[in-house]
């Protein structure tokens, strides 16, 4: 019977009203649900079952009867539950099987004289009730109402009336609270193990920025080694080659085989002296060798000059410029304007006929934020990886040095600033640099750079 078959076990997350109250938990999966405690839920209903039919044994009016409730209320559930389920809401089938359940106690009721056997089975539904949907609570008192009235109406003694409603009662009270304990402790469980997750993912972030930091630390220690080895050399280089063009340019009389010399030779010669100078400097840059003094100057004029520096790099694309009100920020204002001109120049370069470069500086608080943003050829995960290594260049030779974003790596980080970087591939790419309005005496150690692939 439902009053004595199986009751359907509450399923997990089935109910409206338990949902909102948790809307963390998971979805449990209602049939492992149902599977984990049918076995037991069918033991109930079945020890009842045979109690009776073994109490009353040879009065086969009686078991007859309980009999065909069991049979009938059994085959009812099943269609109401795998049947009228799919068609009506949860809330129209439990009530339905209440009041079968009900009809079902009723009849067992009235033909074993209201035995106490079937007042267990009354107690013993009301411990599956709990869960099933919002309308739980009302279903419970029209439920104990409903029995209590026929019961007593039907002759049953008012003690065994009173006496398993209070268990059924209380026994539904402790199983809702149980429950709604249980429900708290595992939502704790799961925020707390959310948090930890982020707070992994946030240690793994800074992990792998301290790593990348300290590759590009003990790489600007090399180059500034190597810049100053090769800077002592090649001054003195340059002034012998200078001297020595110079001589031969006051020679008037001069052979055929020199002539060469002081019209192609040395001046190449110089011209290759003046671009191993410029590595060297963008090396000393990279490895904040730089001794340009502090002084307070116009962050949006030197905006504004890099655009014009880096004009010859951005006429094929469509520039936009959106100079807020950053007022005056303190700095090396040339290396600054290097920095701009870099990031200008490569989105230039990445930036097809038509593209959009937009450059905009705007003041946040104790920081000046300069976003440089293009609708360029993006870049890849691995080329984000490598982006401030010095000569890292995807660019052809001859065309990129791979020195550009390592000086602008370490202008910024000699500042206290800090860069973002997030890129598309054929979407664009986005540089975002932050930069203190007063750089703090001691430059962070941290790592400077921020970089997203969307
Ligand atoms: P270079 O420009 O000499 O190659 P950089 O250090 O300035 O050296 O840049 C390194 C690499 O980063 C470039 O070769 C390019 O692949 C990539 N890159 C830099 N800026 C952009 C950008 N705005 N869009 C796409 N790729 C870029």
């Amino acid at each position: 019977m439902s009053s004595l078959s199986t009751p359907s076990p509450p399923e997990a997350g089935s109910s409206p009203g338990a949902k909102s109250q948790t809307p963390e938990l998971p979805d449990a999966d209602p049939e492992q649900v149902h599977r984990g405690i049918q076995a037991i839920a069918g033991l109930g209903p079945l020890a009842v079952n045979i109690s009776i039919f073994v109490w009353f044994w040879g009065q086969w009016t009686k078991v007859l009867a309980v009999l065909a409730v069991a049979v009938v209320l059994t085959a009812a559930n099943v269609w109401l539950l795998e049947r009228l389920a799919k068609r009506v809401s949860r809330e129209v089938v439990e009530t339905v099987r209440m009041l079968l359940n009900v009809a079902g106690c009723t009849v067992s009721g009235h033909f074993t004289r209201w035995s106490p056997l079937v007042w267990v089975f009354i107690a013993y539904n009301l411990l599956w009730f709990h869960g099933l949907d919002r309308w739980v609570r009302p279903r419970v008192a029209v439920y104990l109402v409903l029995i209590n009235a026929l019961a007593l109406w039907d002759g049953s003694a008012p003690v065994l009336a009173l006496a398993f409603s209070l268990l059924g009662f209380f026994g539904y009270l402790l199983t809702e609270r149980r429950d709604s304990l249980l429900r708290g402790a595992l939502k704790k469980v799961l925020e707390q193990r959310a948090r930890l997750e982020k707070a992994q993912e946030e240690m793994r972030r800074m992990h792998s920025r301290a790593i990348e930091q300290e590759k590009l630390s003990s790489l600007g220690m090399m180059a500034a080694g190597v810049a100053h080895e090769i800077n002592n050399p090649m001054s003195f280089v340059a002034s012998n080659a200078h001297q020595l063009l110079k001589d031969l340019q006051q020679e008037p009389t001069l052979p055929e085989s020199l002539k060469e010399h002081r019209d192609e030779v040395l001046p190449a010669t110089l011209e290759g002296i003046k671009r191993v100078n410029a590595i060297v400097a963008d090396l000393r840059r990279f490895a904040r060798g730089d001794p340009e003094a502090f002084v307070e100057y116009d962050l949006n004029a030197e905006v504004r000059m890099a655009l014009r520096i880096a004009h010859s790099q951005l006429r094929h694309c469509q520039v936009e410029s959106e100079l807020g009100e950053v007022g005056p920020v303190v700095g090396r204002s040339r290396q600054i304007g290097q920095v701009l001109v870099n990031l200008l120049v490569n989105a230039g370069q990445a930036t097809a006929e038509r593209g959009v470069v937009r450059i905009s500086t705007k003041q946040q608080g104790e920081w000046v934020r300069i976003e440089i943003r293009d609708t360029g050829t993006g870049m890849s995960p691995e080329t984000l990886r490598n982006l401030f290594q010095p000569f890292f260049t995807t660019k052809p030779p001859g065309t990129g040095m791979g020195l550009g974003l390592a000086v602008v790596h370490g202008i910024v980080t000699s500042h206290g600033g800090r860069i973002a970087v997030e890129s598309q591939v054929g979407k664009g790419t986005c540089f975002l640099l932050s930069l203190p309005r007063m750089p703090p005496e001691q430059p962070y150690a941290a790592s400077a750079v921020e970089v997203h692939h969307s």
